[in-house]
């Protein structure tokens, strides 16, 4: 993926692009397709890795579909959610979580960060289930998500819902391969995206590892295997058994397919090597940027083993000589100059557009007004809305070399001159 842009002989550093391995695992799985021509429908790939990634991973079923969008959406279905019921969503996340929850015309509300992990704050979701049991509106399902690969509080997290019987899915599409320990595995690590009743996984293109495109379904109840059969079912145009084609509810065509299956295949064999090596690559920005007044990592605790999938920091209000603000912008702006590719960190849920009408739950009201001054960006005084304001997300591709991460942490330091 390495390519020269026009009049720069620096390689384009990208903030995280596809890693086949190198023993070419993928397209051994991909040539056996054709060679049998299992091109499509399902076949031999979809089978096994299905079963790969649910002995991998711990769970009682695992279901190959098209996107982690529609694992979202077959989730929601199987927990019954429809017109006019109430979801809750972590606010810090791409739009992908709850974009489902508007397909079935149900109302997403939005639960703020905690500074602690960036992801859903128990504090916030307990206030939320007051709120709506006071209104008489108690959520159908809470989806939870684990932000660039890092771990929520599940055990707070779980034990909340369980008190109003509310059916979790864990939004896993970043953090494959990410494991927690807590009281509720008994300090045992267990992978993301196996504690709530689902969990999704997603294989699209700038996820740790990708079959081009593609998702999963985890079914984690005791009755998982049934619930993955339904999933199968609704995802193949609910198609009943019959000799003839014979529909008794409306279905979908999220299947993943017998060739993308066969890449995640190939990918699977990488998994724990892509880890390590983000890993290594969050700890080589940790070691160089500490000495940068007001810039800190993502936060990392010892209940959690982060697959960093990328690596994200914070800069607080920092001044350079002459009384000059340091900001996040510039520092990509800088990057962007010299051919290395930067972002900021996802938008809010609650402070998009598109969701302007949906309520959103803080830890304390006094951080639940929004405070908007355009449509296009800026912020609140949620914590979610300050980790964006001030986040940013450097470039965590599997393939850089250790020359490439100088290049890119001279450019940061020298923001600071
Ligand atoms: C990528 C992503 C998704 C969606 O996965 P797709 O496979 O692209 O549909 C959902 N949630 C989060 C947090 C993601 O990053």
């Amino acid at each position: 993926m390495r390519s020269m842009r026009k009049g720069n002989k620096k390689p384009y550093i990208y903030l995280s692009s596809p890693h086949m391995s190198e023993e070419a695992y993928e397209q051994a799985y991909v040539k056996e397709a054709f060679d049998t021509n299992w091109i499509a429908p399902l076949g031999k790939n979809v089978n096994e890795l299905e079963r790969e990634i649910k002995e991998k991973l711990g769970t009682n079923d695992a279901v190959a579909l098209m996107t982690g969008t529609s694992a979202i959406h077959l989730a929601l279905k199987l927990i019954g959610v429809r017109r006019g019921d109430v979801v809750f969503c972590s606010s810090f996340t791409f739009a992908a979580s709850a974009n489902p929850i508007r397909y079935e015309g149900a109302a997403p509300v939005f639960i703020d960060s905690e500074e602690s992990t960036w992801n859903m704050s128990p504090e916030a979701l307990r206030r939320a289930f007051k709120k709506y049991a006071f209104l008489g509106k108690l959520p159908k399902a809470v989806i939870v998500v684990h932000l660039y690969g890092l771990c929520a509080r599940m055990d707070e997290i779980m034990e909340i819902c369980s008190q109003y019987g509310c059916p979790v899915i864990e939004d896993a599409a970043e953090s494959l391969g990410s494991r927690y320990r807590g009281a509720m595995t008994g300090q045992e690590w267990k992978y993301t995206g196996t504690f709530g009743d689902y969990g999704i996984i997603s294989f699209n293109g700038n996820k740790i590892i990708t079959g081009s495109g593609g998702g999963m379904l985890l079914c984690n109840t005791a009755d998982g295997e049934e619930k993955g059969e339904k999933a199968r079912f609704l995802a193949t145009q609910a198609r009943e058994q019959e000799r003839w084609y014979q529909h008794e509810e409306i279905g979908y065509n999220y299947r993943m397919s017998n060739i993308i299956a066969g890449i995640v295949r190939g990918q699977l064999h990488v998994l724990d090597k892509r880890i390590q090596k983000k890993q290594e690559i969050f700890q080589f920005y940790q070691e160089r940027l500490k000495y940068l007044p007001g810039l800190s990592m993502m936060p990392q605790h010892g209940w959690q083993e982060n697959n960093c999938w990328l690596t994200a920091a914070l800069l607080a209000d920092i001044f350079r000589k002459g009384n000059q603000k340091i900001t996040s912008l510039e520092i990509m702006e800088r990057l962007g100059k010299e051919s290395i590719e930067s972002r900021p960190v996802w938008k809010p849920l609650h402070l998009q557009p598109v969701f302007f009408a949906y309520d959103f739950v803080s830890e304390s009201e006094e951080l639940e007004g929004r405070h908007i001054v355009d449509d296009t960006m800026r912020s609140d005084q949620s914590i979610c809305g300050q980790i964006f304001e001030k986040g940013i997300c450097l470039p965590s591709d599997t393939k850089l070399r250790v020359e490439d991460l100088e290049r890119i942490c001279a450019v940061v330091s020298r923001c600071w001159e």
